[in-house]
């Protein structure tokens, strides 16, 4: 019964959630349709001092012949931006951090006024 109440708050919520947009697209406040995808996911390194068996882009050696340079990346941050831009890009890997020019692919994605978080 009690899982039964929350399940419904949760679809109420939802769809209130629908609502709030679809008012919001009535009034030409939110798209009604997206030509690109919202976020992206840069795979930075596949370099991870842990080896998952269940690792689901087999992170754990250094894959760096297959691993893009920063002026890769840095094009791609400006293609992404010159086509419509994203709202946020999401940095992993492997572990991110191990990317040896890390410090400055941040920046520029934060100097493009690109909104990035790290997983
Ligand atoms: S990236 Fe995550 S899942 Fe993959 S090996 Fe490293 S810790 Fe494990």
């Amino acid at each position: 019964m009690k899982q039964h109440r929350l399940l419904t708050q949760q679809a109420e919520c939802a769809q209130e959630h629908i609502n709030r947009i679809r008012h919001e697209q009535e009034q030409g406040l939110y798209p009604k349709s997206f030509f690109m995808p919202l976020g992206l996911q840069f795979e930075i390194t596949s370099k991870c001092g842990l080896y998952c068996k269940h690792c689901y882009n087999a992170s754990g050696e250094s894959h760096s012949k297959d691993e893009m340079t920063l002026t890769d990346w840095k094009q791609l941050v400006d293609c992404v931006i010159k086509e419509g831009g994203i709202f946020q890009c999401i940095i992993s890997g492997g572990v991110n951090l191990y990317y040896w020019e890390m410090a400055f692919l941040k920046s520029w994605i934060h100097y493009m006024k690109m909104e990035q978080a790290l997983f």
